[in-house]
């Protein structure tokens, strides 16, 4: 997607604070952090958001929370972490490139706002 704000980042065309690279995702950290750690990791295929995608994304889907665990668990995010995708207006959802935001090193309330 050529005017897609993370497709553009992924490519290296927008600058980000690089977490995480491979061949199927990218993370990096939020613009704006909403926790000491607040990392966005993305699948570099672009899908729109979770209500989008397919049994053909499952793999994929499933690899990014692997992903995310792999960051807290190079952060020392021992005391917990949480993952999150806002999917739609009512959860405030921005950005329209599913991305799974990764929150730690504070505590987290819940419910969350
Ligand atoms: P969401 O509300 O789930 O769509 O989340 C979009 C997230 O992207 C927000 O937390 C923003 O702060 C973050 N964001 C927007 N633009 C950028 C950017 N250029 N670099 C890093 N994070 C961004
Ligand atoms: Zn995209």
């Amino acid at each position: 997607m050529t005017d897609c704000l993370f497709c553009k980042i992924i490519a290296g065309n927008i600058p980000s604070k690089k977490v995480y690279e491979d061949d199927k995702a990218f993370a990096f950290e939020d613009i704006r952090p909403q926790a000491p750690t607040h990392v966005l990791i993305v699948p570099k295929k672009h899908i729109v958001d979770i209500k989008e995608a397919t049994e053909q994304d499952a793999e994929l889907i499933g690899y990014c929370n692997l992903v995310a665990a792999k960051i807290a668990r190079e952060r020392d995010l021992k005391h917990g972490y949480r993952t999150v995708y806002n999917v739609g207006p009512d959860a405030g959802q921005t950005v329209f490139h599913l991305h799974l935001h990764l929150l730690g090193g504070r505590q987290l309330h819940w419910p969350p706002g």
